[in-house]
């Protein structure tokens, strides 16, 4: 059996240990005689996965006691209409930052509800610099304010956490899609109203979405909230309102397991993130062939995005990667070139492969 190089942006790489666990307790969880798939989501085994993964998941990131987790289903795009439904009871314009793609698409969602207003945008500069505090410019009635930490196709990342902050010096709850960034370090929790993410990057497989709700940001859905769309009913019925994505669960449960006990927690993780970008985006500065336009306090660890200085050598570059066992390399069709996505699975080994393999393409086709 071999196992490549994954740097599929997602559903992403897992930890080989988690699946290897996962095969162990498959056909036979525990003694159980049954496997996790098959286990109602109300019987003693399951909430006891399920619990577990909550607590693991709240040491991690050191969640206050006055946030509610929640594992929901539907992608990070069913949070970025959840999201307004919840959050837009009391009135109030939805207000956005705009740095790429999954941005535009949230802000898009709050739209069909509410209308929205962008606060900040890095249009002007191609989606290649996040906007600094000083120039997020909230409307009056602001309900939220919405970014995205890390433009997953973009490979636009935030260096700093924006404030929420109106003209009268008041704050309003500061709401971000953490998809492709969650778990890639610590985290200051309380800085935020609402932390959501889709689980196929650095959480587990796909199926299961993760919200982070502050509590007193539940009594504040829209009275039309349908009721699957409700944090409130969610959080009440310990996210099993209806029947939960009960593996992806568990997975992800033994992703926080491997988090902690593997890697040693989050400030060992961001040690490792910060090696493997670094490598990366060295190898890219050097060379010649290769370029990332993103300004570099905004580059993101976690999703690297390249072209070649010939794009008609991307075929050549794409089809000799796969074969040297490195995966899933092309960029996301709507931008093109090349992107290397080096979630918190990826070993600091495949980086190296990749930058050898980087250069050697370089000095045969260059
Ligand atoms: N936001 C970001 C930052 C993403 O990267 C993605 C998926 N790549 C999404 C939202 C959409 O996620 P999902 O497919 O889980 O709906």
């Amino acid at each position: 059996m071999t196992r490549h190089y994954n740097f599929c942006a997602g559903p992403a790489a897992l930890p080989t240990a988690v699946l290897e666990k996962a095969r162990e307790e498959l056909l036979d969880y525990q003694g159980r005689g049954l496997s996790v798939m098959e286990m109602s989501h109300r019987s003693p085994e399951f909430v006891a996965i399920a619990e577990q993964a909550e607590a693991d998941l709240r040491e991690l990131l050191a969640v206050p006691d006055n946030y509610r987790v929640l594992f929901l289903q539907g992608g990070a795009s069913m949070q970025f209409a959840m999201l307004p439904y919840n959050l837009l009871g009391q009135g109030g314009t939805p207000n956005y930052l705009y740095t790429g793609i999954w941005g535009k698409k949230a802000i898009a969602e709050a739209r069909h509800l509410a209308g929205a207003h962008v606060a900040a945008s890095s249009e002007a500069n191609g989606l290649t610099a996040v906007p600094r505090q000083e120039d997020i410019a909230l409307s009056g009635d602001a309900a939220y304010l919405h970014y995205t930490s890390n433009e997953t196709i973009g490979g636009l990342a935030f260096d700093y956490i924006p404030e929420g902050r109106l003209a009268d010096g008041s704050e309003v709850p500061v709401v971000c899609d953490m998809s492709s960034s969650i778990l890639s370090g610590p985290l200051d929790v309380s800085q935020f109203g609402v932390i959501y993410a889709g689980a196929q990057k650095n959480i587990g497989p796909a199926g299961l979405t993760l919200a982070i709700v502050r509590d007193d940001l539940l009594d504040r859905a829209r009275p039309d909230t349908p009721t699957m769309f409700n944090y409130k009913v969610m959080a009440e019925h310990g996210s099993m309102y209806n029947t939960p994505p009960t593996y992806s669960w568990y997975l992800a449960g033994l992703v926080f397991q491997w988090l902690k006990h593997e890697i040693g927690g989050l400030e060992a993780m961001n040690a490792l993130n910060e090696r493997k970008a670094a490598k990366l985006y060295a190898a890219i500065d050097q060379s010649d062939m290769y370029s990332n336009p993103i300004a570099v306090d905004n580059r993101s660890r976690m999703n690297v995005p390249f072209v070649l200085a010939d794009d008609r050598l991307d075929k050549a570059f794409l089809a000799e990667s796969e074969e040297a066992g490195l995966l899933n390399l092309k960029g996301h069709r709507s931008v093109g070139g090349m992107r290397a996505s080096l979630y918190n699975a990826v070993p600091e080994s495949g980086v190296d492969t990749l930058v050898e393999f980087m250069a050697d393409f370089e000095r045969r086709r260059g």
